[in-house]
């Protein structure tokens, strides 16, 4: 399989527009129906991953490689570039120029091309989600999900042409006023590792429909997933010069913020590279989206129905190794549903850990070494502070050898847990769920509203009073009742708050539209009377309508 996942060097080739870069083109070695299906030995040598600047694949002019693992084996499976200083300039001006051409672009045919890339994205799910698995570890129907959910962004961005309708009033006799939204220019898209597809879709496709162009710069741990999809977008009709991406950590990063050239700035990652980008980028006048770190609580009332309770946790607390920027990651038990810890352990040990290619795991490796590490270390020190290991899950070793090296955590649970463990008061990202428990619905909320995070939060119950209640009182920027990945379909927006979001308008949906776009309002007067006006200038502000 590796052999066709390694890249094929094509030719020299001069791009459309003056790079100053000898470029060389690549391919990507997988397509819609030929794509890893399993682990690489030891001995497989690594794919490469390319550029891609000008609907072109290219392969850096390399200053520094980073090794991407596979998180199951820790074998090295592809390399990845920090792109060159040249290379950034190279895919900025790219964008800056094809910004020109696309924003002519007419709205319907904007809409023609995304309904094709929503159906390309469709046809190449299993491709993507392969990719996803091999470089981020997750489970293969988990990584679908991964897909689906920035696919179901991509097909919201299809209703571009009823989302962009602009405003029209007649203000006054024969004087019209128009309200229409234009695109800002170059947008600068900084992702995470832990969605490899969906959060590169949770602006890629707004972005498009609105008229922008983009520079994409993908997690450096797994760009697979983002290869693919602007190979896709291409395929779907987007010129060449609107999606660019390039890779790298700080330097590339910096470029994004530092260029005039890029108007606005979505983040999505942890607190320090958040804060980072939104206040150094905020700080000469770009727009910044930024989804940061979360701790996501769970209340549950004795009243609810209890097996599914279970199912829903465990599902939410252990799906994704617990590296969903939404898992539930503190249980808050009310009244006696503490008494039920017992039962949570149990389904959770059923819960599988292994490869992502193994149909029957539940949950696949942390990202790298480090995390597992730090997450070990982290239920270590929660311990020593008073906290109880009811479920642990340090010890697992898989079975197969060559798994053996990879980053597995089983489920663990921690009960007895308090504010200034560590457990508590950091974002662990791992399949660690910490149990506090409280007497009453009201203490519980009090509770959740101490925490400065605001991604998620959900009740389980069977009353409605209660959730009436806790709708209300919970300050928190997406709540479930019943539900306990609360994250609505792109209709709406991603609302995280408080310490989670950075920024006044969250992505996608109306305030994703919002955010890619500017207003201009164009007022006009075309006298459809005789002019009975007496004819000098008018030096004061009207008084009459
Ligand atoms: P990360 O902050 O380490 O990396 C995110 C991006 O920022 C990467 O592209 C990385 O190269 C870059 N980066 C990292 N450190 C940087 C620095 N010091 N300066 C400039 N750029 C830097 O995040 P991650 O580990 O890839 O992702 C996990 C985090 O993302 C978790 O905290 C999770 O909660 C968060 N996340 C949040 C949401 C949300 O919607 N709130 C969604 C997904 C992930």
């Amino acid at each position: 399989m590796l052999s066709s996942l390694r890249l094929t060097i094509l030719s020299n080739q001069r791009s459309s527009i003056r790079l100053a870069t000898a470029i060389r083109r690549l391919n990507l070695g997988t397509t819609a129906t030929s794509y890893p299906t399993k682990h690489t030995g030891v001995n497989d040598e690594p794919y490469i991953t390319p550029s891609f600047i000008n609907n072109k694949f290219i392969k850096s002019e390399l200053s520094e490689w980073f090794d991407i693992h596979d998180p199951a084996t820790n074998h090295v499976v592809s390399k990845v570039p920090q792109s060159t200083p040249q290379e950034l300039e190279d895919a900025i001006t790219s964008a800056h120029e094809a910004f020109k051409i696309w924003k002519e672009y007419s709205v319907i045919k904007r809409q023609g091309i995304a309904f094709k890339f929503v159906q390309l994205l469709r046809e190449n799910m299993d491709r993507i989600a392969s990719v996803i698995v091999l470089e981020q570890g997750k489970t293969f129907p988990d990584a679908k999900g991964d897909v689906l959910r920035g696919l179901q962004v991509a097909e919201a961005a299809c209703n571009i042409t009823n989302d962009f309708k602009g405003e029209t009033l007649e203000v006054s006799t024969d004087m019209e006023t128009k309200l229409i939204r234009e695109p800002l220019g170059v947008v600068g898209s900084i992702c995470p590792f832990n969605f490899p597809a969906m959060v590169p879709l949770w602006a890629l496709p707004v972005v498009l429909a609105t008229g922008n162009t983009t520079v994409i710069k993908p997690s450096e741990r797994v760009p697979g997933a983002a290869m693919i999809i602007c190979e896709l977008a291409a395929q779907a009709g987007v010129p060449p010069g609107v999606i660019n991406i390039v890779h790298g950590k700080h330097e590339t990063v910096n470029k994004i913020i530092e260029d005039p050239r890029i108007k606005a700035i979505t983040f999505v990652g942890g607190d320090k590279a958040g804060k980072y980008i939104y206040e150094k980028a905020s700080a000469l006048g770009k727009r910044v989206q930024a989804n940061l770190g979360a701790k996501n609580h769970l209340i549950v009332l004795p009243d609810t129905d209890k097996k599914r309770f279970i199912n829903a946790l465990n599902g939410a607390a252990f799906g994704a190794a617990g590296q969903r920027c939404m898992a539930i990651s503190v249980l808050v038990t009310v009244g006696k549903t503490k008494e039920w810890v017992a039962d949570i352990i149990a389904d959770a040990k059923k819960l599988r850990v292994g490869s992502g290619f193994d149909p029957s795991s539940d949950l696949g490796p942390l990202i790298n070494p480090t995390s597992l590490t730090r997450s070990k270390e982290i239920i270590a020190d929660s311990v020593a502070a008073g906290a109880t290991l009811a479920l642990d899950g340090t010890k697992f070793v898989p079975s197969e050898e060559r798994f053996q090296k990879g980053n597995f955590l089983g489920p663990t649970i921690l009960t007895d847990v308090k504010p200034g463990m560590r457990c508590y008061d950091e974002e662990i990202f791992a399949p660690v769920l910490s149990v506090v428990n409280v007497d009453t619905l009201e203490e519980a909320v009090d509770f959740v509203n101490k925490n400065p995070y605001g991604n998620g939060v959900s009740l389980f119950t069977h009353s409605g009073p209660a959730a009436q209640y806790f709708t209300k009182n919970i300050e928190c920027g997406q709540v479930g009742v019943n539900v306990p990945i609360p994250v609505p379909l792109p209709m709406f927006s991603f609302t995280g708050s408080k310490a989670s979001f950075l920024g006044d308008l969250n992505f996608y949906g109306k305030n994703g539209l919002m955010f890619l776009t500017k207003p201009k309002t164009i007022t006009t007067l075309w006298k459809v009377d005789e002019i009975d006006e007496e004819l000098k200038p008018s030096t004061s502000m009207p008084v009459q309508h």
